[in-house]
């Protein structure tokens, strides 16, 4: 397992990858552990999260270089990524007891009430693109909850992954209550077999939530999906341009276009279609793509070569089928996984871009007749994670916020992750709901304690 960096092209580190032998003593020596992380006490597992908190915020900078290393993420937005996981560390550690608290229900018994109880070994399938957000974003409510976590993290961050096992560590949790190991893809599915795992979640492509929820549902374990997206942007007729030019470039730029939640489509009202085609593409060229570590650097590399040459023949695709090559569109010379801001306008369903998920940095135009025809293109989506609408309009866009097959709908602003609120897809995007107080019921056993007549 090799992390590359996909800036220069040069290997960083090559990782041995563990046996089988060694992976199944470390889901053994988690199970041993949480039978007693179960029953530490809240104010206990709360007091050693903020600690992980803490120590984020103290090696902020070292892991902001380390995503820019490993993935390409330019540094200011490794530190945001990085500051966001401490927050979501410290909103787990002062929400989750009120979150999980035994809900009283009247019934014919005495008393009755629903208790939330840990499962045990949780296993997280994360990817390369926000390395730690994706991770804390699981860890912080499943450890709250009394579960530890087996972390099988993308084979090109295995640095990101060994760092978090670390942080948990030197916060000073229990040892194996979070573990990282490093296996390869081909291996999940021993580990998902395995006895002592009790459920997964996987966050990445829609093949990948596939076959585990294949294999996971066929050992009857639960799983939680977040998966791709092609989020679709609405401008109608009464937005405000320049509000949704910027928010769209914005949301279309994250990560370098890598975000499953970075807008994807974007579908204009005709009487605005020619000038916000205009404005983006202007906007777009401005941008300076490259070096992760530059102050200056608007989008850093893709991750991988083979993912940018991916994103690449997607834009040619859409070209040759008709499309409107605005801006970008080639590969640059040099070493690395470069890519351009791309902007392809009068793309139509049928087109590459409109119909797949394109993780880079390649925004899809779409002009619309009206309204009706505006939700129909954001609904002809086999995703359906996030979208969001600009119009002037508070009751219209509360209209079609209803209408809108997604997980997520934003209004005059983009698509974010938000430790209090929830967060997940519908359709091809995936199930199940991580963050806020859904998230942090996805993994626990919704329990029913029956009280008969008090016994004397
Ligand atoms: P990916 O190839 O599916 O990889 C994600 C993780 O799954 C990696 O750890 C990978 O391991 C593993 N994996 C891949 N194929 C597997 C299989 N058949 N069985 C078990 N594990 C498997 O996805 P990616 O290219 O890294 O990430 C991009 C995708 O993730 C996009 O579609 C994006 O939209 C989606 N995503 C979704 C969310 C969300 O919250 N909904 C957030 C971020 C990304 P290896 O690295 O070893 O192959």
């Amino acid at each position: 397992m090799q992390s590359v960096n996909p800036y220069t092209g040069e290997t960083i580190h090559t990782y041995a990858p563990e046996s089988d032998e060694q992976v199944d003593q470390r889901i053994r020596a988690a199970d041993r552990a949480f039978h007693d992380w179960r029953r530490t006490p809240f104010a206990e597992r709360a007091r050693l999260l903020h600690s992980a908190a803490a120590v984020l915020r103290d090696r902020k900078r070292e892991l902001a270089v380390l995503m820019a290393d490993e993935m390409g993420k330019v540094l200011r937005d490794g530190v945001s990524e990085i500051e966001k996981c401490a927050s979501c560390c410290d909103f787990y550690a002062n929400h989750a007891q009120g979150f999980l608290a035994n809900q009283h229900v009247d019934s014919d018994a005495a008393d009755s009430y629903v208790a939330f109880d840990p499962l045990g070994v949780i296993l997280a399938v994360m990817p390369w693109n926000f390395p730690f957000w994706q991770v804390f974003r699981f860890a912080a409510p499943s450890l709250m909850a009394g579960n530890v976590g087996v972390l099988k993290h993308a084979s090109n961050v295995c640095g990101c992954a060994l760092a978090i096992q670390e942080i948990f560590e030197q916060a000073g949790f229990p040892q194996h209550v979070f573990g990282a190991l490093l296996v390869e893809s081909a291996r999940v599915e021993k580990i998902i077999r395995h006895p002592l795992v009790r459920a997964v979640t996987l966050t990445g492509s829609t093949p990948a939530g596939r076959s585990v929820a294949g294999i996971a549902g066929s050992e009857l374990k639960k799983t939680v999906l977040e998966l791709g997206g092609s989020d679709a942007y609405l401008v109608l007729e009464d937005a405000d341009l320049e509000l949704a030019v910027k928010t769209c470039v914005q949301s279309r730029l994250i990560n370098a276009g890598q975000s499953c939640i970075a807008a994807k489509r974007f579908i204009v009202a005709s009487p605005l279609y020619a000038r916000f085609v205009q404005r983006y593409a202007e906007e777009f060229k401005a941008i300076r793509y490259g070096d992760p570590k530059d102050d200056a650097t608007g989008i850093g590399p893709l991750a991988r070569a083979d993912l940018r040459d991916g994103v690449h023949d997607q834009v040619q695709k859409t070209v040759q089928q008709g499309a409107r090559l605005l801006a970008g569109g080639a590969i640059p010379a040099g070493p690395g996984a470069c890519y351009p801001p791309t902007v392809l306008a009068d793309v139509k369903p049928g087109m590459a871009a409109f119909d797949e998920e394109i993780f880079g940095p390649a925004a899809a135009i779409i002009e619309a007749a009206d309204e009706d025809q505006a939700i129909a293109l954001a609904n002809r989506s086999e995703y359906g994670l996030g979208a969001a609408l600009f119009t002037r309009d508070r009751a219209r866009a509360d209209r079609i916020a209803r209408e809108i097959e997604a997980g997520s709908v934003f209004v005059n602003a983009f698509v974010k992750s938000d430790a209090r609120l929830p967060f997940g897809g519908v359709k091809h995007s995936g199930y199940g709901r991580e963050l806020s107080s859904f998230g942090i019921r996805e993994f626990v056993n919704i329990k029913t304690v029956w009280h008969g007549a008090d016994q004397p």
